[in-house]
């Protein structure tokens, strides 16, 4: 009965969800404001979910990363689609400025052949990777889920994509590029 009354009220609240978690940062940092520098960024995302993943899960962490960055991606993918519509030349555009505006890299399009299921995207400047040691390795499993979420959402009917950074400045590449692969059917 208790059990019953405690979840009852807890989805009355309609406990805030997706992007509305970020809420108003610059409200609640009046003195410090909504932004942070990159160093701190990659801390969290390098060396607190990237090495602190694999120091815990092994292996399995990056495609864990890459279904987080998924997720994040329908989110701010479903956003912008709100805007744009099913349009991909203003879907591209309108994405392209949000990620240039939030400082998370600078996107274009290397090569768009949805008819046979394959899209590359580069992204400079990236937030998580450019300036990096060359660690031998792409590091960038947020991102690329990130990316797969966003075309998704665009392609919508439930049509799945998978991504994968084939460049990056963890590489040594000077930037980064990413395969998506249209699942077909
Ligand atoms: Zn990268």
């Amino acid at each position: 009965m208790t059990k019953t009354t405690t979840k009852t009220t807890a989805r009355a609240k309609a406990v805030p969800r997706g992007l509305e978690l970020i809420g108003h940062p610059a409200e609640g940092r009046p003195t410090l404001g909504p932004t942070i520098p990159v160093d701190l960024f990659r801390a969290l995302r390098l060396i607190g979910v990237m090495e602190g993943l694999e120091d815990t899960i092994g292996k399995e962490s990056a495609s864990l990363v890459y279904s987080s960055g998924k997720y994040l991606g329908y989110g701010l993918g479903k956003a912008i689609m709100e805007q744009t519509g099913r349009d991909l030349t203003r879907y591209a555009e309108a994405l392209t400025a949000k990620l240039k505006e939030l400082g998370v890299g600078l996107l274009s399009i290397l090569e768009l052949k949805l008819d046979e299921g394959i899209v590359r995207f580069q992204v400079d400047e990236c937030v998580t990777c450019a300036g990096m040691p060359v660690v031998g390795r792409a590091v960038c499993h947020f991102e690329a889920g990130f990316i797969g979420g966003l075309m998704e959402v665009f392609l919508g009917g439930g049509r799945k994509c998978h991504v994968k950074e084939t460049k990056c400045n963890g590489m040594g590449d000077g930037t980064c590029e990413f395969e998506v692969r249209i699942k077909q059917g």
